[in-house]
């Protein structure tokens, strides 16, 4: 094995790492991530660092599942790897459809499978397309995301996303995308109550369809919580509201669940604590705990017999499409997820708990406002309360806290300025004691390095 500085030299030599400062990463060089059992991660130096982001909001079972090392050596022994392109299918495959069929809400009772959330999302644009086409309706083409959000790093994929600098990267955006604000009450409604401020938000899509013209709006999507775009938590009444405006003009709804799914916000989807009920869902990340890469696309009848029965063939799929040891692993992973009742946890008992902890933070004064559901939770940071403004550059004070965080080894995100964590559904109370407490202190540090980054 390597030594560390070996492990950084070689890594720094060869390697683009996706989402990175360059700069900053070759003047700090990357830690070396080497093994990991429950919460914990362990550096190539044996140091344990308390994993409050779940990977990428992924590894929900935790590390370390045995099951799921030999839920793979199982199916990898028995078939490594077929494909469903030849009218052929796999047991695995055949048995995870069906179940997500079971845990999904009623209706979506069609799956297809692709290897990473942004397939899956670049697939939908695909299917919509298609329905539409299929419904003679072909110049229904435009699909509605929200700012900030993001749906995946495809080319398509990237312009469904409303991320600002990723979006005009390399050619982009592609036509036929427009987004509306994200309900960010904190930004965009601070004076209003969060009632008014839900049907004010709800209410810039149908203002968005009006000027984009209905006949030509095929698609919304979004995420029941935002997560990689600021841990936007809907305000009440705002899904009731877009639900109804997207059945008033026949627009499919599409709820992007690869963070939101499996557990993350104490039920099994999103779409269920907050009463969405989608036409098109997108699944990844949780499915497998992050194991292997595997994510879905789950169709309801509207759309399902659109492309069946009008289609014939849907010219489009993966070669690793339905892998059937990814398969068997997803398999495996909801199986624990049952059998430990890890989503009810999450709800009934260790959410609301880590909900409880992060109040305490309220006071201080770099926290705007806290917000969360479930084991899904943001910390915005404000500059000045009474005057209610914001740090500009945006991100620099969120990236100081975490780098505090960090150092003090435990894995809490920013997202521009906002500290979020989606920690594995199995942490205990402690370990949320231990996350929140190193979050308030980096609070204290990065308030006392606030006029040395604000001058620099
Ligand atoms: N949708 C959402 C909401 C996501 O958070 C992500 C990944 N962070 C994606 C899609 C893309 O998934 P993947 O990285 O597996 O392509």
């Amino acid at each position: 094995t390597r030594s560390t500085a070996e492990w950084r030299a070689l890594d720094a030599a060869h390697a683009l790492h996706p989402f990175t400062d360059y700069k900053a990463l070759a003047a700090e060089g990357s830690r070396i991530i080497t093994r990991a059992d429950g919460v914990y991660l362990w550096d190539s130096e044996g140091t344990r660092i308390l994993d409050g982001m779940a990977g990428l909001w992924c590894v929900n079972a935790g590390y370390g599942r045995r099951e799921l090392v030999d839920a793979a050596a199982r199916q990898m022994t028995a078939l490594p790897y077929y494909n469903l392109f030849f009218k052929t299918a796999t047991p695995p495959a055949i048995e995870l459809a069906r179940k997500l069929v079971e845990l999904t809400p009623a209706g979506l009772n069609h799956v297809f499978f692709t290897n990473s959330g942004s397939e899956a999302n670049d697939t939908v644009i695909r299917m919509v397309r298609q329905y539409w086409a299929l419904e003679d309706q072909p110049e229904r083409r435009v699909i509605i995301g929200r700012h900030n959000g993001y749906h995946g790093s495809t080319v398509a994929a990237t312009a469904m996303g409303g991320m600002g600098a990723m979006r005009r990267q390399g050619g982009l955006p592609l036509p036929d995308f427009e987004h509306i604000r994200e309900p960010n009450r904190l930004r965009y409604g601070p004076d209003q109550s969060p009632e008014d401020f839900g049907r004010a938000a709800a209410g810039w899509l149908e203002e968005a369809i009006q000027a984009i013209g209905p006949g030509r709006v095929a698609a919304f999507i979004g995420e029941p919580i935002q997560g990689a775009g600021g841990l936007i938590v809907p305000p009440p009444g705002y899904w009731a509201e877009i639900q109804r405006i997207c059945a008033n003009h026949g627009i499919l709804l599409i709820a992007d669940e690869v963070i939101c799914g499996f557990g993350r916000t104490g039920r099994w989807f999103g779409s269920q604590t907050f009463d969405i009920r989608p036409d098109i869902m997108t699944l990844a990340k949780g499915l497998s705990s992050g194991y292997l890469p595997i994510a879905a696309v789950m169709v309801g009848d509207r759309v399902s017999r659109t492309l069946i029965d009008k289609g014939g063939e849907f010219i489009h799929g993966f070669t690793y499409s339905g892998h059937p040891t990814a398969c068997a692993v997803a398999l495996e992973n909801i199986s624990i997820l049952e059998r430990e009742g890890l989503v009810d946890r999450v709800r009934e008992d260790i959410g609301p708990f880590l909900m409880e902890r992060l109040e305490g933070l309220r006071d201080h004064p770099l926290v705007g406002e806290v917000r969360g559901k479930g084991l899904m939770a943001g910390v915005e940071l404000i500059r000045d309360k009474d005057q209610h403004s914001f740090f500009a550059p945006v991100g620099r004070v969120g990236t100081r806290c975490r780098d505090h965080c960090f150092s003090n080894n435990v894995v809490i995100r920013a997202v521009e300025d906002t500290m979020v964590m989606a920690p594995p559904l199995i942490i205990t109370r402690d370990q949320i004691e231990t996350m929140v407490d190193t979050l308030a202190r980096a609070l204290d540090r990065t308030q006392r390095d606030l006029p040395r980054l604000m001058s620099s």
